[in-house]
């Protein structure tokens, strides 16, 4: 595995078919050729990931999202409006998409990621890029290189650094069929979507969901975590027991110290976003047997947050 700053690199490595861990605005997602089906196997196999789970593949325009769907006017639109950026948009997959890609289904996830370095690379190589989380299947995303090695360092051909990850969760998905339906909230708030496209349904996690990224237990920071349903409850709670064993991950206006990592003290749910992974796993490398956390408001991007600690508690 190379730790590599240099997008020709990353190129090179993907037009052979390797596996090169490219940085989004998101997370750090795994690249590999989405229409090489050898190097989409090999994405497959490092991430332990099943092949019921399919891909989104990250492509640089509306034009290259062409080229793998078919992108009504409607999606046009919405790619206009909120691309680059954490949007998905589940489309009817054109011929050329093999199946290991979308697992099968007539329709392929399609991402224009808001990274310079990774529309660097996807236009240089020319490739559709299918890109998953670079994690190994249901544990938590990674927002940095240094986690993506530690995860997955021995399985692929390089990570390409480009810096912590500004959003820090994945991206909304949106199935822009009959009835728009939002498949797993993410970084473009519900409220934005509901703006541009009127009122959407929101599909919930389950044990046997459409999407699989909706599994209801996904997101492992390896440790058990509890969730309260606020941090005033969380407080009382941790104030009655023995606290030198526990990492506690917070919001707001609270104690600190070394097991507490605080999300976003002016309460900010951008920044809290973009801290909510590394914080998990901070707390899990600190080596506290247990981690508390609580609920934020249900708006903007706190359901996201939400979706995702109530799915890494499960
Ligand atoms: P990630 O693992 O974060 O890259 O997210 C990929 C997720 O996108 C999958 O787990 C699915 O939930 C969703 N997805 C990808 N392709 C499709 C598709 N064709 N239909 C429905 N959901 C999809
Ligand atoms: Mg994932």
């Amino acid at each position: 595995m190379a730790l590599i700053t240099d997008s020709n690199e990353a190129v090179r490595i993907l037009k052979s078919g390797g596996l090169v861990a490219l940085p989004t605005e998101t997370v750090y997602g795994l690249g590999a050729n989405a229409l090489d089906e050898q190097a989409v196997a090999k994405v497959f196999k490092a991430k332990n990931r099943p092949s019921f789970d399919p891909l989104i593949v990250h492509v640089a325009s509306v034009d290259q999202a062409r080229l793998i769907a078919e992108v009504s006017d409607e999606a046009a639109e919405l790619f206009e409006r909120f691309s680059p950026g954490p949007l998905t948009l589940i489309l009817p997959k054109k011929q050329i998409v093999p199946d290991l890609t979308t697992s099968g289904h007539t329709t392929v996830a399609v991402r224009i990621p808001n990274h310079p370095i990774t529309l660097e690379v996807i236009r240089n190589s020319g490739l559709s890029i299918a890109a998953p989380s670079a994690n190994p299947f249901g544990y938590t995303s990674p927002t940095t290189a240094a986690h993506v090695i530690e995860q997955l360092g021995d399985r692929i051909d390089a990570v390409l650094d480009g810096g912590p990850c500004e959003v820090g969760i994945e991206s909304t998905i949106l199935e822009l069929t009959a009835t728009p339906k939002i498949l797993r909230l993410g970084g473009l708030t519900l409220e934005s979507i509901q703006e541009s496209i009127g009122n959407v349904n929101i599909e919930s996690s389950s044990s046997n969901p459409k999407a699989p990224g909706m599994l209801s237990a996904h997101y492992n920071p390896g440790v058990p975590l509890r969730l309260f349903e606020s941090l005033d409850e969380l407080l009382a709670q941790y104030n009655s027991v023995n606290k030198s064993s526990i990492g506690l991950l917070i919001m707001g206006d609270g104690p600190s110290g070394i097991n507490i990592y605080n999300l976003s003290t002016s309460e900010n749910d951008l920044e809290a976003a973009s801290r909510l992974f590394t914080g998990l796993h901070q707390l899990k490398t600190k080596g506290f047997s247990e981690i508390w956390a609580h609920y934020l408001p249900e708006k903007g991007l706190g359901r996201a947050i939400n979706d995702r600690l109530k799915r890494a508690a499960h």
